[in-house]
């Protein structure tokens, strides 16, 4: 079986940003008890998996921690956990919080993955969003990051914001393409239930953007990224070659075993899934009580697995085998239309959605359920 991968759940923001319903806090001074408890949560959790070869500091904002409690953490998790000697380790980070000097004890980490929060160049953008940083800020993160030595940079955008237009958007792009990374995730604005933003929405003091919108940001991006040598590999990433794909991410696409430690972390260990309790205190309360952080845990049935095979598998360039295909009646007569209606292409025994197959992966995988 591939080797599995490893995700750490740092559920701690500065502030928190109105459109955002990730688990995280701004609760800082619970920091050092989450660092502890990480350790401990690994080494009960550990007999389950094999060897690693990812490690993904997520969150939140795992860039905001202190350089020496997040070195006491990755080398205790080095300690508990068997690694491969090629791990992709990668960080994720605000523009805010990255300096020259964090950026290089990163890289003695050996963190060789930055993925940077960017979302927009454009400050109105960034006012809107909330945001701690502008566009200068991240600029001159993007310069610390390379400066420390870092190869693989990602960046993080959103379209669809309210007042951003085709041009503005293009010209966030075009900024972020002028920095060459080897990543970039471009991720439609979506209102969560139970945020400022959608509270915002709601009483019509902020205006969405209209699906078609969101359509030609998607079906543009996808062609000026294209145009300059990226592999659109998933509905929201892109690569700069397919060297650069995330290899801890692709796990998750592929059914890979991954182990997930903090609040509201996802494990998968092949057969069985599990979640964690979402809240930090509560998390860090069952582990102090010598109990596993398990809010819920399935097994899924083989129908269910096959359903989650078709919804992965049409959000990603791979697209899905077609002996997975063959088991919905009718399967021959939808691939023929898919394939006519230029949402399908098959190749080399697989289905694989074309751009704008992605745009619509959720209703292709309906219509093989
Ligand atoms: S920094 Fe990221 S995780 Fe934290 S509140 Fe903002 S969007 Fe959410």
């Amino acid at each position: 079986m591939a080797d599995a991968g490893l995700y750490v759940h740092v559920p701690f923001c500065a502030v928190k940003c109105p459109y955002c319903a990730f688990a995280s806090c701004t609760r800082l001074d619970l920091v050092p008890s989450w660092r502890d408890a990480v350790l401990v949560e690994a080494a009960r959790r550990a007999r389950r998996f094999d060897t690693f070869d990812t490690l993904y500091l997520g969150g939140g904002t795992p860039g905001l921690l202190p350089e020496d409690l997040l070195a006491g953490l990755v080398q205790g998790l080095r300690g508990a956990l068997p690694f491969a000697p090629d791990v992709e380790c990668t960080i994720e980070a605000n523009p805010a919080d990255v300096t020259r000097g964090r950026a290089a004890a990163w890289r003695t980490l050996g963190v060789n993955r930055a993925s940077l929060g960017v979302q927009s160049f454009d400050d109105d953008d960034l006012r809107f969003l909330g945001r701690r940083h502008d566009a200068a800020g991240a600029v001159a993160a993007l310069d610390a990051l390379r400066a420390a030595g870092f190869e693989d940079v990602g960046i993080d955008l959103i379209y669809g914001l309210p007042g951003q237009t085709r041009q503005s958007w293009r010209a966030t792009l075009d900024r972020a393409l002028s920095f060459r990374p080897t990543h970039l995730s471009c991720y439609g604005l979506t209102v969560e239930p139970r945020t400022p933003l959608a509270r915002l929405v709601r009483t019509g003091r902020v205006v969405l953007a209209d699906e078609s919108t969101f359509e030609a940001r998607f079906l543009e991006t996808s062609d000026v990224l294209s145009s300059r040598g990226y592999v659109h590999y998933e509905v929201s990433n892109f690569a700069l070659g397919e060297g650069r794909q995330s290899r801890h991410n692709g796990k998750y696409w592929r059914h890979v075993p991954y182990l997930g430690l903090g609040p509201a972390a996802h494990s998968f260990d092949g057969a069985r899934r599990w979640w964690n309790v979402r809240s930090v205190e509560a998390w860090v309360g069952r582990i102090a009580r010598g109990r596993l952080p398990t809010a819920a845990s399935e097994r899924p049935t083989a129908e269910q697995r096959r359903l989650e095979i078709l919804a992965l598998g049409f959000r990603t360039r791979r697209g899905v085998e077609l002996s997975v295909l063959r088991e919905t009646p009718s399967s021959a007569a939808i691939l023929e239309s898919q394939v006519a209606d230029g949402r399908l292409v098959v190749d080399a025994g697989r289905a694989r959605p074309t751009v704008r197959g992605m745009l619509v992966a959720d209703a292709l995988a309906r219509a093989f359920a």
